[in-house]
């Protein structure tokens, strides 16, 4: 998969994905992200990608000639079907979201830096705006890496192990469940038993069920179309919980 991100600080971008799983999906060929620097498209004799906005007002608003002639640069070498810009008005990034890019061969990332960029490139040049959050960063660069790192795991391969991707958090709709490692008593807080007795079944049931705990207890929006096995789960932890300590 090809993922090209555009920026104009390309350099912010450049030391995370070279590093840990990101740098290796790269060296594996997994992955391979491609950084433009918007300013290298800037036709003007100052180079400028920003200027101020129609109508007055704060701040500074990037522009259409150099956004435009960056992507279009690309057409040779991309399908150029999905050019996504990060902003904070786009749709919400989630899992399910992921997922569905990840399977995409070819993806361009815009990453918007001052009040954002120029509507005409939201309205004719980008595909679809995705958000990291309902809060307000200064660029695209950060949300981007989230983008791309999200994506990454779910390219075969880049995580070793499948069965850690399956029980993370959201991958099946649940939280992920807790998780201990040596000391098995710390503090005087001990390790749950069933994960200390190798019975295999035992520990899959209760890691499902403490899954469920957790969902419950903080994301009880999650707990969707459950089979039948967490459907009894999520009855007896109902039942073991008082209704006070559930969520409201
Ligand atoms: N004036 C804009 C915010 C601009 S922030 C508004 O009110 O919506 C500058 C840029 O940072 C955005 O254009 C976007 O590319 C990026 N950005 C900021 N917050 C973001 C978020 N929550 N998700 C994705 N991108 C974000």
């Amino acid at each position: 998969m090809r993922i090209d991100i555009l920026s104009i600080f390309p350099e912010m971008l450049a030391g995370p994905l070279a590093a840990s799983l990101l740098g290796k999906a790269q060296a594996d060929g997994r992955l391979e992200v491609v950084l433009t620097n918007i300013r290298d498209f800037a036709s003007d004799k100052h180079c400028s990608v920003d200027d101020s906005p129609y109508g007055g007002g704060a701040g500074m608003v990037m522009k259409c000639e150099p956004i435009f002639a960056a992507v279009e640069s690309l057409r040779t070498q991309n399908s150029l079907k999905r050019v996504i810009l990060m902003s904070p008005r786009g749709e919400r990034l989630t899992q399910q979201k992921v997922r569905e890019l990840a399977e995409v061969p070819d993806l361009v990332v815009l990453c918007a830096r001052y009040e954002g960029v120029d509507e005409r490139i939201s309205d004719s040049l980008v595909t679809e705006e995705i958000s990291i959050g309902d809060y307000v960063l200064s660029g695209g660069e950060v949300p981007a890496l989230v983008l791309v790192e999200a994506i990454s795991r779910m390219i075969p391969g880049v995580i070793g192990d499948w069965k850690s991707v399956e029980t993370d958090s959201f991958y099946a709709g649940c939280l992920g469940p807790p998780q201990y490692t040596r000391p098995p008593v710390f503090r005087d807080m001990a390790v749950p038993d069933v994960l200390r007795e190798g019975n295999h079944a035992a520990i899959r049931r209760w890691r499902k069920k403490e899954a469920l705990r957790a969902t419950l207890a903080r994301r009880a929006d999650l707990l969707v179309d459950l089979d039948i096995e967490e459907k009894k789960l999520l009855a007896e932890i109902e039942h073991e919980t008082p209704i006070s300590e559930r969520e409201k």
